[in-house]
């Protein structure tokens, strides 16, 4: 147990928000309203002996429009779970149990205690932990009329979400990403005087020709240089991350990354071959990997 997960127990058992009266006690037209708005017809409701409907529990004790926590220990939970980078929340289920039924003239109250915190769990949203808290109401006399447990997940949204950055596409270099989109890495030949050139341009550095056609690469390069990447961090990539610069057999030079290697197996003039990343629908992206097929 580290200090973190000492200080989320010392919640449990604590109270979140202290007893609370509800403003008014429960009346006719509030009930009237919350059927009219819920659709719900059942005539026992709006009887002159009528009861009120049992899923109203939690709305009664609400505060109102503009009320601030002023007691209790939500704030610091809340504030607590923030600095284990657990900022984002979803209800995942609630229970409410009734002991009897609630009917005009009650007036009741609600106390939220904390019944526990989980470890930390991997779920579809992301790395979160579970808090489940019991709600009890309670009449003007003090007995329990019923109780209310919930459970959310406060969880560290997953870094999965986030797109790998754009790059910048134009007319000069747009050809390059919709051969890449297909698995095919092309490079730029000027057609006055047959010289390679990439990144894309639209005027040949030799011979100043704006003709051009492409010739597609083979795959195959060696290690130019590279740099490792610890910060800062984009949540759309792993770190450490390898760039690399890759000199290819047909002569031009790309920048890209690294995969299926670590930092430490890297030596300049390695041989490499290229891999594709479908990085989402609309971006597919060379990277390469150590050439491990020997054939010429
Ligand atoms: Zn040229």
């Amino acid at each position: 147990m580290s200090a973190y997960d000492d200080a989320l127990a010392a919640f449990v058992g604590r109270s979140l928000v202290a007893l609370r009266p509800a403003a008014d006690p429960v009346n006719v037209p509030m009930i009237r309203h919350w059927v009219e708005a819920m659709g719900d017809s059942n005539p026992r409701y709006l009887a002159g002996d009528g009861v009120a409907p049992a899923s109203m529990m939690q709305a009664r004790t609400m505060r109102g429009f503009g009320a601030t926590v002023t007691a209790g220990g939500f704030d610091e939970l809340v504030a607590l779970l923030a600095e284990g980078g657990y900022t984002s929340v979803v209800a995942t289920d609630s229970d409410l149990e009734l002991v009897r039924e609630v009917v005009p003239g009650d007036h009741l109250s609600v106390e939220e205690v904390v019944e526990s915190i989980s470890p930390e769990k991997t779920t579809g949203s992301g790395v979160g932990r579970f808090v489940t808290t019991l709600k009890t109401y309670r009449d003007a006399a003090g007995e329990v009329v019923a109780t209310q447990r919930w459970r959310t997940l406060r969880f560290r949204p997953s870094p999965a979400l986030e797109p790998r950055p754009r790059p910048a596409i134009n007319l000069d270099n747009a050809f390059w990403f919709e051969a890449a989109r297909e698995h095919r890495l092309v490079v730029q030949r000027c057609l006055g005087c047959k010289t390679l050139r990439h990144p894309p341009g639209p005027a040949c550095p030799e011979c100043q020709s704006f003709d051009w056609d492409t010739v597609e690469a083979r795959g195959r390069g060696t290690l130019y240089s590279f740099v490792v990447a610890h910060h800062p961090r984009h949540p759309a990539f792993d770190y450490p991350l390898l760039i690399a610069v890759v000199e290819l057999e047909e002569g031009t030079r790309l920048i890209t990354n690294l995969t299926g290697v670590t930092a430490d197996d890297l030596t300049i003039g390695m041989p490499l071959e290229v891999e594709w990343l479908d990085a989402d629908p609309e971006l597919t992206l060379p990277v390469f990997r150590p050439l491990v097929s020997r054939e010429n």
